[in-house]
């Protein structure tokens, strides 16, 4: 099955939307497969309204590899009785996710999760992604750093703040947590997440040796990212590997 593009009707067909339900469940199984979760805690959501505000969301603590299409939450990010519903989401994830699609409506997927290598750069005094190689200069000025870690995210304004750092970027290293990416559909993102926490691997690989990063120019980082841009339809091919990969050993995020 191919990973769904974002879709133009709004509202959506029934279709769509279930397409974008097995889209991010198969996101919640792939990154569990791939280590980057953490516990039953960590979210993806995904906007299905054009404003942004309608979301899909993990239910709270439920474990990435078992969730299914069929269990997402579908929550308004202007309902302030979210958290009285009694399948109320996580808080941090009501917090950050809320906050972003309601402020943020070109961010239709967004994905945090604290991955072994984004999250080791996260905990140096410098998380920057700085550009060493392809996969870390694809990012090069393209991603926003948080150096303002003021706890668990589970009040308002922490959201609110995650928001203003995020800025105009797409992406965001967060200083002292994890790695958060946004993008149009849940294959680009993914994809995004996964050569993200490639780079963090080679940079904390490279850091590892003790000796001198080789940091790219700035106009060659430039160019280098500009070039990932005429590669963006290999996010499907990508995503869309994946999924036959789960369908091949558990179709079940499909229900
Ligand atoms: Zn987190």
């Amino acid at each position: 099955m191919n990973a769904q593009v974002r879709p133009s009707s709004d509202p959506l067909t029934a279709d769509e939307l279930w397409q974008m339900r097995v889209d991010l469940a198969a996101a919640f199984r792939l990154a569990a497969a791939m280590d980057w979760h953490e516990a039953v805690g960590n979210h993806f959501s995904l906007a299905v309204s054009a404003d942004g505000t309608k979301f899909l969301l993990n239910p709270k603590a439920r474990h990435f590899s078992t969730i299914r299409a069929s269990e997402l939450l579908l929550l308004d990010s202007m309902d302030a009785d979210t958290m009285k519903r009694p399948d109320a989401p996580d808080p941090s994830a009501w917090c950050i996710h809320g906050r972003i699609h309601a402020s943020v409506p070109a961010a239709r997927c967004v994905l945090h999760v604290h991955p072994p290598y984004g999250t080791a750069l996260a905990a140096l005094a410098d998380p920057s992604i700085k550009p060493v190689d392809q996969n870390s200069a694809r990012f090069y000025n393209r991603i926003a750093t948080d150096l303002g870690y003021d706890g668990l995210a589970d009040f308002h304004e922490e959201g609110e703040r995650l928001v203003r750092v995020l800025g105009t970027k797409r992406h965001m290293m967060m200083g002292n947590h994890g790695v958060l990416v946004t993008g149009d559909s849940v294959a680009e993102t993914f994809d995004d997440l996964y050569f993200l926490e490639r780079a963090a691997r080679t940079l904390v690989l490279a850091y590892s040796t003790g000796q001198p990063l080789n940091v790219m120019p700035d106009a060659l980082a430039e160019k280098t990212a500009r070039g990932w841009e005429s590669y963006k339809d290999d996010a499907y091919a990508h995503f869309s590997a994946l999924k036959a990969s789960l369908d091949r050993t558990d179709p079940s995020y499909a229900t």
